[in-house]
């Protein structure tokens, strides 16, 4: 098998028809046989050839021999022809062996293998040709059976065929030959195409099952990946919960023992505090990729001065990056009086300063350094862009996964080989917010070098100029040059009074309470002295809203700031409407909510 196989490899290489079907099916399968009939013709009619010589000699009829050398050299003739069709050959073929059959009809009789060599030529052209060829070579051989009975009158005793037949038998034998040899012409022809459509089926089938086998792999891993991530992620939102539950339940229980130090207390109370503000932290993340997910999020645009929202993000930050022992710092890529243009604030401070947070987070030495330059911009929604950066010399981002971090849950470090606090929201939401302002957020990174997140906004320049605007309020706590003014605490609770209590105390000149909308509105019609209001909404009898309504009907001057727990999206343009001149969200943190007093008190 091995040395056939050389052997037709062989020939395929050097004497290939040119016009052999590659394709796989009937038509190539029926070229494959042809060249091996063709290749197997070579050393049998070798053989053949040289016993129909031999015999020819011994019964002297020469004209066989002669011719059965003839075919054997066509043969070979066949055989080495280079560049000649299939097709030709085929025809060549088949002819040649027809002579030889009709001189063996002619001088052998019907004792000799004239009628075998007739059948099997058609058998094997319509193996090798198709059926069509196989039913001409019917209609050839009928026609050559039927001359044979039209010339057996004229009797000739020296032609061997004219002794062996009466004309009516002949004319029998003829009728059974010629139905014989339709029907295995179409015998064959019927089992090739069979043979040929269960091919075809069969081919569709593998195809079929190897496409799915592969996307069925293509699932599994997935469903593995997907699986991974899940346990991952419950396994880091439990630690996430757990972790700072822990830290607030632990300590406020060592709060109570009888020894506690001062020293120590302090420092209980500052653990406890890190743990809310990072349950806080998972709280309102998970909040806002619902609002994002639900389409609640609105887009607030309003004219900003970055200048402002870079020193802002620093300051909040700078704790965190000093604690580390990391140098941060910020670069601003206008001056502040040319810093302004058209964006959503809130989402611009959220997105930097997640980034920034990050940034610190994943860096365990040297530095974090972000800013923003005005660049023209390769987008066509906008042709100037501002175009932000946080950069660190972190433990950088495999290349594999900086594209999905910016995934809901999705860390790069699934195998909490790091395991540092987080839970994969931060850029998932940082992305949304800035998909929403229409820009575009990437990451390059080096793994172990650091990594630099950069986001682009549209930059549109037609707004006013708004002079002296980055003011940098937290750098020494609180400005206290002028007049503090009188600040009313309006709160039902009394947790959140004396919280809020404790946070103005230093700055403000005299404190009033209320504990009702009602006893909100006499005491600042009582006391006009009154410059701001720190409005709960929720309150016993009138709500907040209402409140600053009925306040704004005698005292237009008053500031009032609405303090709410509910976080939805909407509140802060309903405390505008009922007249509050800003809006803050409970838990309140200081440092916002000196921000506002300054910026409201001009101060
Ligand atoms: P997380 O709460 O886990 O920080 P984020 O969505 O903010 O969630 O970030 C997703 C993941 O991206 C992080 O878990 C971390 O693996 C990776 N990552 C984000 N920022 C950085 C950075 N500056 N350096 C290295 N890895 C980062």
């Amino acid at each position: 098998m091995k040395l056939w196989n050389k052997y037709v490899q062989y020939y395929l290489e050097n004497f290939s028809p040119s016009d052999v079907n590659k394709d796989v099916g009937l038509p190539y399968l029926r070229d494959k046989l042809f060249i091996s009939i063709l290749l197997i013709s070579l050393p049998i009619g070798f053989l053949m050839s040289a016993a129909g010589i031999i015999a020819s000699i011994a019964s002297k009829q020469i004209i066989i021999g002669t011719y059965d050398a003839f075919a054997f050299i066509l043969v070979i003739f066949l055989f080495f022809l280079k560049n000649q069709s299939i097709n030709t050959k085929k025809i060549l073929y088949s002819v040649n062996f027809y002579i030889i059959a009709v001189i063996l009809y002619i001088y052998l009789g019907t004792r000799g293998p004239a009628i075998v060599i007739l059948l099997s030529c058609s058998v094997l052209i319509t193996l090798y040709q198709g059926k069509r060829a196989g039913l001409i070579t019917v209609a050839v051989n009928t026609f050559i059976f039927f001359v044979m009975t039209a010339v057996l009158p004229f009797n000739s005793s020296d032609i061997k065929f004219f002794q062996d037949f009466s004309v009516e038998s002949w004319l029998g034998v003829s009728v059974n030959m010629a139905a014989f040899n339709v029907l295995v012409v179409i015998s064959i022809s019927f089992l090739l195409n069979q043979l040929n459509e269960t091919f075809l089926k069969e081919k569709t089938l593998q195809t079929l099952l190897k496409s799915e086998s592969s996307q069925l792999l293509i699932a599994k891993q997935k469903a593995e990946e997907s699986d991974r991530l899940k346990s991952a992620f419950l396994a880091n939102m439990s630690h996430e919960i757990r972790t700072p539950m822990n830290g607030i339940l632990g300590f406020s229980s060592l709060l109570g023992e009888p020894d506690v130090t001062n020293e120590q207390q302090k420092e209980y109370i500052d653990i406890i505090n890190k743990s809310g503000t990072r349950l806080l932290n998972l709280i309102n993340n998970i909040i806002d990729i619902s609002k994002i997910e639900s389409g609640l999020m609105d887009v607030n645009i309003k004219v900003i001065n970055i200048n402002e929202i870079t020193s802002y993000v620093f300051n909040i930050l700078k704790p965190d990056a000093l604690a580390k022992n990391l140098k941060l710092s910020f670069v601003n890529g206008l001056p502040d009086d040319k810093a302004v243009f058209k964006t959503d604030d809130e989402k611009l401070i959220a997105v930097l300063s997640n980034l920034v947070k990050n940034a610190i987070k994943y860096t365990d030495k040297g530095s974090v350094e972000f800013g923003y330059k005005i660049e023209s911009s390769d987008s066509k929604d906008f042709s100037i862009c501002v175009k932000f950066f946080v950069k660190d010399t972190g433990i950088g981002i495999p290349s594999d996964r900086r594209i999905a971090i910016f995934e809901r849950f999705i860390q790069a470090d699934i195998l909490d080989v790091q395991a540092r606090e987080g839970f994969g929201l931060g850029l998932s939401i940082a992305k949304s917010y800035v998909d929403m302002l229409k820009g575009k957020i990437w990451v390059e990174s080096e793994v172990g070098k650091g990594s630099a997140f950069f986001f682009v906004l549209p930059y549109h320049s037609d707004v006013p100029e708004i002079k002296n605007a980055a003011v940098d309020v937290f750098a020494n706590d609180f400005k206290q040059s002028r007049i503090k003014p009188n600040i009313l605490i309006v709160e039902d609770d009394s947790a959140s009074e004396i919280y809020l209590t404790v946070l103005i105390k230093n700055l403000s000149n005299k404190i009033y309470y209320a504990r009702s909308g009602k006893e909100a509105i006499e005491l600042t019609r009582n006391n006009p002295d009154i410059d701001l209001i720190l409005m709960d909404i929720r309150l016993p009898d009138i709500n907040g809203h209402e409140a600053s309504r009925r306040i704004r009907d005698f005292n237009k001057d008053v500031k009032i700031i609405a303090q709410t727990a509910f976080g939805l999206e909407g509140d802060r343009e309903k405390a505008l409407k009922s007249g509050c001149d800003d809006y803050i969200s409970k838990p309140i943190k200081k440092a916002d909510l000196l921000f506002l007093i300054q910026k409201l008190c001009n101060i």
